[in-house]
């Protein structure tokens, strides 16, 4: 509804300047300048600038975001958590790191990647010459599924919207996609994740590299190779950008 209504004031805008241009002055007022920050928030999916180069909406903010999970019912992992974990970091970040969902330590504190799969990502924000304060990191889930089993399909679908919308917010030139189930979602395809790693993809218009999860490390550590040449890669991309 906000986006039609959104839509139909565009169109009335843009046709109040086409007859402007063919003369007929008097039928626009006088432009109002309005203080961005007293626009409503763009619905997704609509840029907020109408045809004439005029703002009409803002992009939101994580904490109008995060306001909206609060109390989140929308999926069947609800029942099960202490904390709805939304995400941490800076809000114009550069980079993201998203990962999966929640674990047990996740799920207690409210804070994504703090226990040991976090201590090795935060190893690698150190090795790439970052820190957890100037990236931003988050989950595809933002509650934990029970005994960190895998996030179903319904529980992705169910909270993508909010990962499309945090990323949206922030805006970085980069996403790190951090294992299976966060590369095939920002993907949208489901080619195992030894095929889609190590290559830039495209997330809403922001570069995506997937790969492997810093937990999948802990278990097979041969795989830091691959991932640090991965992140060479993200580092070259922010430096060029
Ligand atoms: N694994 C994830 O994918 N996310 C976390 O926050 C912690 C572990």
């Amino acid at each position: 509804m906000k986006k039609e209504l959104l839509e139909i004031t565009s169109q009335t805008r843009a046709l109040l300047q086409d007859l402007e241009v063919l003369g007929l002055h008097e039928l626009l007022g006088p432009v109002q300048e309005v203080d961005p920050r007293h626009l409503p928030p763009c619905p997704l999916d609509v840029t907020g600038i109408d045809r004439g180069g005029r703002v009409l909406c803002r992009q939101e903010t994580l904490d109008e975001i995060r306001a909206e999970l609060e109390d989140c019912r929308r999926c069947a992992l609800c029942k099960g958590r202490k904390n709805i974990v939304f995400g941490v970091g800076n809000p114009h970040a550069r980079v993201v790191f998203v990962g999966e969902a929640p674990g047990r330590e996740e799920d207690e504190r409210g804070e994504p990647f703090v226990g040991e799969a976090g201590r090795l990502l935060d190893r690698i924000l150190f090795a790439m010459g970052l820190s957890r304060a100037e990236v931003y990191i988050c989950n595809v889930e933002k509650c934990r599924p029970p005994q960190n089993r895998d996030p179903r399909p319904e529980e992705i679908a169910a909270c993508e919207p909010y990962l499309r919308r945090q990323l949206a917010a922030i805006s970085p030139q980069v996403i790190v996609a951090l294992g299976r189930f966060a590369v095939q979602t920002l993907v949208g395809n489901q080619s195992p994740l030894g095929r889609l790693r190590g290559r830039w993809h495209e997330y809403q218009g922001i570069a995506l590299m997937p790969t492997y999860h810093p937990a999948y490390l802990l278990r097979n550590p041969v795989g830091k190779r691959e991932v640090w040449d991965d992140m060479k890669q993200v580092l070259k991309r922010l430096r060029d950008a």
